[in-house]
């Protein structure tokens, strides 16, 4: 019988495993931190915590039972990156690869505020870039998005979709992907992997990590678990009338512990590649509507919602689910946790943490 494919290769990190991961103390990077802890690897947590929090590291510290190296400062900042790169070489521990997380992320922000946008999504990651040349790094795992491939035009969307983003925030992730496909292309050595993330939802098994967003949440999970707490009367559903399952959107939500293991497995892939450049969709292959997520959200959590409907969010498409297929085949990767285990790990961390990791 043949090995299927996500059994076949598992490779244990390299002897000198340390990694720089930027954006760590963030919401998927702190679940990233402890799986990537868990393999092996040794990071060091670059972060200048505009979203991130120190509590969550501590967090990830006490799960791991392991003392993260952290500095805090920006991706933008050239001196310190080099400083760390020497610094770990010094050490004896030099970093083999990067884990990029860091950056702004909100779409609504990102059109009002485009330059924010540019400047630390793309210019932080050019800096980073000639900072790991400069310290001869070649492996780079880069946050992506589905939101590069813009109005779909078929579903699901495989990674050959016409890249058209809508919005500064996707733009900024587009042309982040062209940066790293034009860098492999310069040198042989040289190692990008786009993660194309879907929706990730849901907290850490424990309890102890989730999604701590700062004021009313932009994203539909956060905002659900937050009426089931109490702390908003309702849920707005943002337009009943889409060519949809019930008329409400349709989205691919992942579980971020299954997201974060993603990372691992893409690191894994870096080293065995023969090819520099690779972007790869990290979903499920499953599409979930708004109504569908609030009635799987009541049954676990036992906690009513509430909901009005709503004229159509501007922006929003209909629905949007991944083929998952590559990361199958290329990674070893795929999604094992249900809707339902986001749904009771989301509310687990909410309510346990009703004020996220403010006190
Ligand atoms: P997050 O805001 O929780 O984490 C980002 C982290 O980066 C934060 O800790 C923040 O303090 C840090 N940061 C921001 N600017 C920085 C800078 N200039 N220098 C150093 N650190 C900086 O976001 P997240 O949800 O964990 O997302 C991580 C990455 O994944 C982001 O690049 C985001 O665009 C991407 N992504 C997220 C989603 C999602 O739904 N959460 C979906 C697709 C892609
Ligand atoms: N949504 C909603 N109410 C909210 C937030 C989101 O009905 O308060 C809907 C939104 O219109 C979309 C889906 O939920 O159909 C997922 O939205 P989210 O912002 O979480 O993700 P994205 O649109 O970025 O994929």
């Amino acid at each position: 019988m043949p090995i299927p494919s996500f059994q076949r290769f598992h490779l244990p990190p390299a002897s000198n495993s340390s990694l720089l991961v930027t954006g760590g103390a963030g919401y998927i990077g702190t679940h990233t931190l402890l799986e990537l802890i868990r393999a092996g690897y040794q990071p060091v947590v670059l972060d200048d915590f505009s979203n991130g929090s120190h509590l969550a590291l501590k967090r990830v510290e006490s799960l791991a039972g392991h003392t993260l190296q952290v500095v805090e400062g920006s991706i933008t900042d050239t001196g310190l990156l080099d400083a760390m790169f020497s610094s770990a070489a010094e050490h004896g521990s030099p970093i083999q690869a990067v884990v990029h997380f860091a950056g702004l992320k909100s779409v609504g922000e990102s059109v009002a505020k485009p330059l924010d946008y540019y400047q630390t999504n793309v210019a932080g990651t050019l800096t980073l870039l000639q900072a790991m040349e400069r310290a001869h790094v070649h492996t780079i795992v880069f946050s992506s998005s589905a939101t590069v491939y813009g109005i779909p035009l078929a579903q699901p969307y495989t990674e050959s979709h016409p890249i058209a983003p809508v919005n500064p925030y996707g733009s900024t992730k587009a042309i982040v992907e062209q940066i790293l496909r034009d860098w492999c292309a310069a040198h042989p050595a040289h190692r990008a992997t786009c993660l194309r993330y879907f929706n990730p939802i849901g907290a850490h098994p424990s309890g102890m990590l989730g999604e701590a967003p700062e004021g009313i949440p932009n994203n539909l999970f956060p905002f659900i678990t937050q009426v089931a707490v109490g702390k908003r009367p309702h849920l707005n559903v943002f337009g009943n009338d889409y060519p949809t399952v019930d008329g409400t959107g349709v989205r691919d939500y992942i579980h971020v512990v299954d997201l974060a293991i993603g990372h691992v497995k893409a690191l894994e892939h870096s080293r065995r590649a023969t090819t520099g450049f690779v972007a790869i969709n990290l979903g499920t292959g499953r599409g979930t509507s708004v109504l569908e997520l609030l009635h799987a959200f009541q049954t676990v959590s036992g906690q009513a919602i509430p909901y009005e409907f709503q004229p159509r969010r501007p922006g929003d498409i209909a629905e949007c689910w991944a083929d998952p297929s590559t990361a199958e085949a290329l990674l070893g990767w795929k999604a094992t946790r249900t809707l339902e285990d986001m749904c009771a790990d989301g509310w687990r961390w909410q309510s346990q943490n009703p004020n996220g990791y403010e006190p």
